[in-house]
């Protein structure tokens, strides 16, 4: 039947639609090929011994470029490694701020008590004193207290109502005892028998070593003598080895006052002075009734 079909279609004129005979489409695009001039090698300029040198060179500056890298490199991570470590410091640093932070806070008024200023008389006295009530509002406790406890011992003083305080120190009441200024000494007596030890025994020459300036400026207002030949050197005072001998060799006798505020090599040459006597840090009151008895030793 199919062929019968065929053969009318045929005769018709009919052509038969057949895959077979349909023009397949063109898959492929013509793919163009371009392809290079080949470069004769012959061609080339041939390599010369100038070339190699550059060659060389650039290889030694590449190397040397490298080198310098490498040096970088390490000296980052160097600094990489040091910026660990602070940061680490820092962190650990933060933690005992929280922590102290998180504590609770002591009160003020108990710190002060626990320092010594434990009446309401002396806390009258610090706040009343110039810029103390508003550092007292302003103290972080406790970051802040080192500093102020420090300063509280630089400004104020327990001192007697027979004392007057030094220059530039604030009195806190006390008992006498406990007076920072005459240590319950009778201070003019007291000043009164060093200045007869010194002229009985015809020590005029008398050196007075150590502590600081303000302390040494308390006992040149309390002995007055024109005889006496009163050398003072403060403890912070810059001074040479030959000097101290030259002090020794010109004195008659040597007072250490507070050993520890004089430097090693120079309390070394003071001790070896003919009359020589050590009194520890303290009141004027003190120091005057020492040095008498040193100055007066046989
Ligand atoms: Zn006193």
């Amino acid at each position: 039947m199919a062929d019968d079909f065929d053969a009318l279609m045929s005769g018709m004129g009919v052509k038969r639609l057949d895959k077979k005979t349909a023009i397949p489409p063109s898959k492929k695009a013509k793919t163009k090929v371009v392809r290079r001039k080949r470069t004769d090698v012959s061609t080339l300029p041939k390599a010369t011994p100038q070339d190699a040198a550059v060659t060389v060179e650039r290889i030694e500056a590449l190397e040397r470029g490298l080198e310098l890298a490498r040096t970088q490199r390490e000296e980052s991570e160097t600094k990489v490694k040091q910026l660990k470590k602070k940061i680490k410091r820092l962190k650990l640093e933060v933690d005992a701020a929280n922590q102290a932070a998180s504590e609770p806070h002591e009160p003020l008024v108990h710190v002060l008590s626990r320092w010594g200023y434990s009446t309401p008389e002396d806390r009258l006295v610090i706040a009343s004193h110039d810029g103390w009530l508003e550092r007292f509002l302003g103290t972080v406790v406790p970051s802040d207290l080192a500093s102020l406890e420090a300063d509280l011992r630089g400004q104020f003083l327990r001192v007697c109502s027979d004392c007057k305080a030094p220059a530039g120190k604030t009195a806190l009441p006390s008992a006498r005892a406990e007076c920072m200024v005459c240590g319950g000494f009778d201070l003019s007596r007291e000043t009164r028998k060093f200045l007869d030890a010194v002229l009985i025994n015809g020590r005029l020459r008398v050196v007075i070593v150590g502590r600081d300036t303000e302390n040494q400026r308390e006992v040149r207002d309390h002995v007055v003598d024109s005889r006496l030949v009163l050398t003072q050197i403060p403890g912070s005072s810059r001074r040479e080895v030959s000097q101290a001998r030259t002090d020794v060799e010109h004195s008659d006798a040597v007072i250490i006052w507070d050993p520890s505020s004089v430097a090693p090599e120079l309390l070394e040459v003071y001790r070896t002075a003919p009359i020589v006597g050590e009194i520890p840090a303290g009141p004027l009151g003190a120091l005057l009734a020492g040095a008498a008895a040193i100055v007066g030793q046989q």
